[in-house]
């Protein structure tokens, strides 16, 4: 079978760089390596990690208490992941004694800066997002209690009112198409509002290969990914917007290949900022073999 692999596929920078960060501690023996919540949203990867000595503390939405033993005071390393932590959490983490280390991911830090900014100046923000998602949650973090997340358009006319000053911003793996027609539902009510495309450049080349994959001839896609890595079901929600059928699926082991080989000749494969090199590889491997 011809396979077409999106050239997006894989890790995006800031999921590299905060693994990057924890490996090199791990690597230099600093023990034990901890991160408050999985340091990637993917169960292959975690094992991996966790074999090499990071270890997940906290919890997915980094709201819990970290237990600190005086060994991990006096050796231990606390990495922040790429979602980022609102400046409470971050207080608490450095409060804990350990070595601190923040990987929040260069691009996150750019939409806490702007919501941090307009904050100050008395705006209120809302934030087009997931509430329950860490980045959305580090995020509100900044708005100074002035902070709203709108998921659709039925959120947005349920907003009381916010006053003349209005800033909108967006979780970094939204779809572009759906913040565009957010902001000007805003901006009925509130045409003087500060919009901020905060979409990241990596959400969006993973986005934009979807078409260059179905313009090449792919007549399914397979997006590769966890099963609770939001980006990874973005992606797969938005194959099927193309009209092109999606599989997600997290490893090779779930593909039906005798059903792909009989319906189609090419497919193309993508996968989310969180899918490791190796599980991709596999994918496009098996497929290939067809
Ligand atoms: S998806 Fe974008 S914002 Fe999030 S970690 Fe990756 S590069 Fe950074």
């Amino acid at each position: 079978m011809e396979v077409i692999r999106a050239q997006s596929a894989g890790f995006c920078w800031g999921v590299e760089r905060a693994i990057n960060v924890a490996a090199k501690f791990a690597e230099e023996g600093k023990r034990p390596v901890y991160t408050d919540g999985p340091l990637i949203h993917n169960k292959q990867m975690m094992e991996k990690l966790e074999a090499v000595g990071i270890q997940e503390v906290g919890d997915y939405q980094s709201k819990t208490e970290v237990k600190v033993t005086e060994q991990d005071r006096e050796h231990g390393v606390l990495v922040v992941r790429a979602h980022g932590i609102s400046p409470e959490r971050r207080s608490y983490l450095k409060e804990l004694g350990m070595d601190f280390k923040d990987a929040t991911c260069p691009d996150v830090g750019i939409i806490a800066g702007k919501i941090k900014l307009h904050s100050r100046k008395g705006f209120t923000t809302v934030i087009f997002g997931d509430p329950k998602h860490p980045e959305v949650i580090g995020l509100m973090g900044y708005t100074e209690d002035r902070g709203y997340v709108v998921k659709n358009e039925e959120d947005i006319r349920a907003l009381p009112n916010l006053g003349d000053k209005v800033c909108f911003v967006s979780q970094s793996t939204m779809f572009t198409d759906e913040f565009e027609r957010l902001a000007a539902i805003l901006r009925e009510t509130y045409p003087d509002a500060q919009v901020f495309d905060t979409i990241c450049g990596a959400t969006k080349e993973r986005q934009s290969d979807i078409h260059v994959l179905k313009d090449a001839g792919a007549e399914a896609i397979i997006v590769v990914g966890g099963r609770h890595s939001a980006n990874t079901r973005k992606l797969a929600a938005l194959v099927e917007k193309t009209g092109l059928p999606a599989y997600h699926v997290e490893t090779a082991s779930e593909l039906d290949f005798g059903h792909l080989k009989e319906r189609y000749k090419k497919v193309g494969v993508t996968a989310g900022a969180s899918t490791p090199e190796f599980l991709i590889q596999e994918v496009v491997e098996e497929l290939q073999r067809v």
